[in-house]
Order: C-alpha cells, then sequence, then structure tokens
C-alpha cells in the first residue's frame, strides 16, 4: 500500500522559488573579477536566472544539454547554477586549475554546448574554443577584451543577453532523478571521472547538510563560502543557503588573507566554509594585521584535515566554533561531520579537541563501513584502519559514461572512497590517510596526517607534509617536509624532541627537511604525488 501523500518531485528550481517568495529582499554580495562589489538580493537572482533561462533556451539550450562554467564564486555564477538546472540541462563546472589535456578530455567527454567563462579564465576558454566542441562562449564581463581572443570573436556578453531576455519563465516539472550538474574528479592518474548529481540528490543532500548538527545554515547568518564553486557544487552550499533564505557572500577571485577579511568585516560574516589552507592564510593575514575575528560564529573546515592547531586557533583567539568535516566529490559532497555529543562537554579541552580533530560522524542518509585487505567488514574499534566505504542517496553509483565499466570503486552497492579511516564506538571516523598517501613500514601503516598533525602544533610550523621513501629494510620510512610560518626559523632538534612527545617511536620521521611550499592542487589539497616525485631519489640516514 503506496501513501497517500503528494507525489512532488525534489526540483532545484523549487529552492530558488522559495529564496524568491519568502526571503526576497536577502542580500547575495559578490566580489567581481576587478575586485568591485556588487550586491544584489535573492530576488534579484532569481529574476536574472529566469532571464538567464530564457537567454540559454533561445541559443538552443535544451533538457539534458550540458552547459559548462569556468568561473569564480560570484552572483553571475549563482544565477547559472539555478537557471541550468532549474531548466533541465546539467550545469558542468570546470575547474580551471585543470591541464590542457584534461581540459580537452572534459570539454570533449561532457560534449559542452555552451561555455560560460570569467575574464580571468579567457585563455582557458580560447583553448577551448579550439576543440570545436562549444557552440557558444559566453563572457561574463570584460567581453571585448574576451572577443579579441582568437576563437573567441563571436563570445556573447552574458549581461546583455541576459538584460535582453524576458523575465517570464516558468520552470519545468520533471523527474527529479533528472540529472542536474556535472563534476569531474581529477585522480593521479588516468582520466577525469564526472560524477553526475540529479535533482534529487541535489535537494536531500541540501536538507541534510542545512541541519542544526550538520552545517548549522541559518537565515539569521552571514555565509560566506570560501569553497569554490566550481568544485563539488561548492559543498552544496549555495542551494542550501537559498534553502533557508540566509544572507550570502561571494569572494570571486579574492581568496587571499587580506581580501577575505575585508569581506568578513564589510559584510558582519558569521558562517565560513573553506579548506584548511586558506584559513591559514586569513590567520597569518589576522597575525600580521594584529586583528581578531569579532563576527564570525562558525567555520567549517574540510577537504582535507584540519590541524588541531588550527581548531585551537579559531577557536581560542578568535572566539569561532570550528565544524570538522568530510567528504568527497562523489558524495556531494558531505558525508561526515564533527559535533560534540552532550557526553562531551565536560571534558577538558585537550580531549574535545582530540575528537575535534576526528572528521566526524555521519550525517543522517550517510552510511559508512571498514573493510580490510581481504574485503572483511572491520569493528568499529577506534583502533582498526581499513578502506572507508560509503552508501547513501548523495552518493554516486558510477560515474558519466563509464556506466557499463567494471570499476572495483563501487561493489555491493557502496562506493570504497580511496580513504583510510578508523572508526570509533561513538561513529567518529578519523582519516588517516589517502589509500594511496599511506606510509608502509615494515608491514605496517604510518598515518601520513597524525604525523603532520604533530608537527602542526609545534611553534613555527606552518605546514607539514609526511611522504613514505623507500628504505632498504623497512619498505618505507617517513619523511617529513615542513614549511616554517612567515618570518619564523625552526629549530629542528627542538620539533624533533616534541614530536617524541607527540608519536611512538617507530612513526617517528627519519629525516626533517625545511621547504618553501607545499605543492597545492585546485581545491587547496598538498600534491603529495609531486612531492613523492621530487623526493624520489632522497636519500634517508641509515
Ligand atoms: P575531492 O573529491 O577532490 O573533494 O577529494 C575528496 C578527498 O579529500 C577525500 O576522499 C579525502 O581524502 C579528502 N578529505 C576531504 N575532507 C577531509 C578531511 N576533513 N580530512 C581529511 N581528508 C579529507
Amino acid at each position: 500500500m503506496y501513501g497517500l501523500m503528494m507525489d512532488r518531485p525534489l526540483l532545484i528550481s523549487s529552492i530558488l522559488d522559495f529564496a524568491e517568495r519568502f526571503h526576497s529582499a536577502t542580500e547575495v554580495i559578490s566580489r567581481e573579477v576587478d575586485g568591485s562589489i556588487h550586491r544584489t538580493t535573492w530576488g534579484g537572482i532569481a529574476r536574472r536566472a529566469r532571464q538567464l533561462a530564457n537567454a540559454l533556451a533561445a541559443l538552443g539550450v535544451r533538457a539534458g544539454d550540458r552547459v559548462a562554467t569556468i568561473a569564480w564564486n560570484n552572483h553571475r555564477h549563482l544565477e547559472l547554477y539555478f537557471a541550468v538546472s532549474g531548466m533541465g540541462a546539467i550545469l558542468h563546472t570546470i575547474n580551471p586549475r585543470l591541464s590542457p589535456e584534461q581540459l580537452r578530455y572534459v570539454v570533449h567527454h561532457a560534449e559542452d554546448t555552451v561555455l560560460v567563462f570569467d575574464s580571468t579564465f579567457t585563455k582557458l576558454a580560447a583553448l577551448a574554443a579550439s576543440f570545436g566542441v562549444v557552440k557558444h562562449f559566453v563572457a561574463l564581463s570584460e567581453h571585448a577584451a574576451a572577443s579579441a581572443e582568437p576563437g573567441l570573436a563571436g563570445a556573447l556578453d552574458y549581461d546583455t543577453i541576459v538584460q535582453a531576455a524576458s523575465a517570464d519563465y516558468e520552470w519545468p516539472t520533471f523527474d527529479e532523478r533528472t540529472a542536474s550538474s556535472l563534476c569531474y574528479t581529477s585522480g593521479t592518474s588516468g582520466d577525469p571521472k564526472g560524477v553526475l548529481y540529479s535533482h534529487r540528490s541535489t535537494v536531500l543532500h541540501c536538507y541534510a547538510v542545512a541541519q542544526a548538527d550538520t552545517l548549522g545554515l541559518s537565515a539569521r547568518d552571514v555565509t560566506l563560502p570560501v569553497v569554490p564553486m566550481f568544485h563539488v557544487n561548492a559543498w552544496g552550499v549555495p542551494y542550501a543557503i537559498a534553502s533557508v533564505g540566509g544572507k550570502l557572500v561571494l569572494p570571486g577571485p579574492g581568496l587571499d588573507g587580506k581580501s577575505l577579511l575585508e569581506l568578513i568585516e564589510h559584510e558582519q560574516v558569521s558562517c565560513l566554509l573553506g579548506v584548511p589552507t586558506v584559513w591559514m592564510n586569513l590567520l597569518g593575514h589576522l597575525h600580521a594585521v594584529g586583528k581578531r575575528l569579532t563576527t564570525v560564529q562558525k567555520i567549517t573546515i574540510g577537504g582535507s584535515a584540519c590541524p588541531p592547531s588550527m581548531i585551537e586557533a579559531l577557536e581560542k583567539e578568535h572566539g569561532a566554533r570550528v565544524i570538522h568535516a568530510w567528504g568527497m566529490t562523489e558524495t556531494s559532497p558531505v558525508g561526515t561531520v564533527n559535533m560534540l555529543l552532550p557526553k562531551h562537554a565536560l571534558l577538558d579541552d585537550a580531549a574535545q579537541l582530540a575528537i575535534k580533530a576526528k572528521q566526524g560522524r555521519p550525517v543522517f542518509g550517510i552510511e559508512l563501513r571498514l573493510i580490510d585487505e581481504d574485503g572483511e567488514v572491520l569493528p568499529h574499534d577506534g583502533q582498526r584502519s581499513g578502506h572507508l566505504q560509503v552508501r547513501g542517496p548523495w552518493v554516486a553509483s558510477a560515474y558519466f559514461r563509464r556506466e557499463d565499466a567494471h570499476d572495483p570503486a563501487f561493489t555491493d552497492g557502496w562506493f570504497d572512497t580511496g580513504d583510510i579511516a578508523t572508526i570509533d564506538p561513538d561513529s567518529y571516523m578519523q582519516i588517516t590517510d589517502r589509500a594511496k598517501d599511506v606510509i608502509k613500514s615494515g608491514g605496517e601503516w604510518i598515518s601520513s596526517i597524525d604525523l603532520e598533525n604533530a608537527a602542526m602544533s609545534f611553534p613555527g610550523v606552518a605546514q607539514a607534509a609526511a611522504i613514505g621513501v623507500a628504505h632498504d629494510k623497512w619498505q618505507e620510512r617517513p619523511l617529513l617536509l615542513v614549511v616554517p610560518a612567515p618570518g619564523k626559523t625552526l629549530a629542528l632538534e627542538a620539533l624533533r624532541q616534541h614530536l617524541e612527545t607527540k608519536l611512538v617511536k617507530w612513526w617517528m620521521p627519519d629525516a626533517i627537511e625545511i621547504i618553501e611550499a607545499l605543492p597545492l592542487g585546485a581545491t587547496g589539497k598538498v600534491l603529495k604525488r609531486e612531492l613523492r616525485k621530487r623526493f624520489a631519489s632522497y636519500q634517508l640516514p641509515q
């Protein structure tokens, strides 16, 4: 017997409708490519999204077509988020840091019909034009300069086509399982793999992330997602903030500490989201100018492990609550979020910090399990680490246009994340490594994240990365690479003594090297493969 409830599809357009109807005057602020600040409202975004849908339809965009973007976090990108998916087409957000070969691959693979780009990325758009796949190019700003580029002579001006279009548009209704957006994930080898989100998965994820004990998004907050809109739908924040009708502040290209602080102070931002490297830069800037964050109440940190020293600095010195979260492109992305349980309230700071450093507990909708090398399910004892697998209604079931290929990552209805983790009896999951970054010493695994966190708790260490280096006897031994904080000289012997208080003896790095900077990928993650390449012939002291 079926229930007798209305079968209304979960569609992205309904989120924008809600924001327009009930939070029309709430502001959406963004930094333009030229650094100026643009102000609009949810009402303005909704109106322009309808105009954009008409404009795209006039260009021939039909349901299921892919519309690509290479753009910063700004109001035009936000309009595209809602208009493209809302009209039944698929928003393909392209990461501007893809190599030319990867760009060629994804544009061909997705068969993008329209490509919309911020002026910063004109050269990339021109390169894409040379592939002969995309029919229409649309410049989000500085149209004259863009159309002077070879291959982009016919590029359209975004604001012109939007303003010329009617705002009279009714969002179509269709099956909620229809594809809504596409994001390619680039692994270390092989071609990028496309994760194809649906309206249903996006709306369910949107409900989940907004919850009080997830990211706790609210109309009473001013939210600034630093996490890029070109990667995993900016953690779903654009949809979720619209669904609660909150004020949204978009940082455009201004991701440095100074630009962020300006926006935070000027717009009274209370809720921030981003990867640890962004907060490291912001903390560095705050320190340099002798300022404190005064309006920020919570900062969600994910994408890579948040060092406990960063949690401490943000909470103790700046009065912000840190929410450590884990997820990936294939999981929309939010999978686990770290909130203390009521029973933890009376623990001392150090014990609470040890819990907060973990990646958190599953969000309702997400199931986790650990398996060993033989595929056996491991207990959640907080001790045994294994391959982390996940399933849920916003987890990918296959990669785009590889549905029939046998992919071992998708087995028995679970997705193998490629992460190695432990899960404790309270269900706090802790990532110890990416499977490919694990340091294998004498048949045992050393967690590079634990080593890095230990190093970063030493004053004067800004960043750290541990990698495995070949060793005759032990197969691999850890080499620790540290980046000193600006203006600091690191005393390696003192660092070594500090590590000895934090790590078991056989986890101690065999060598420590000071380097100027760590290589970072487009989404702020340390590129360990580049470090391994650079230190491939490193001679450890035997
Ligand atoms: P991506 O699909 O590019 O967003 O990368 C997802 C990967 O980032 C995950 O599989 C993890 O390896 C890593 N990651 C994400 N969040 C965290 C976190 N809080 N701690 C450690 N690693 C993380």
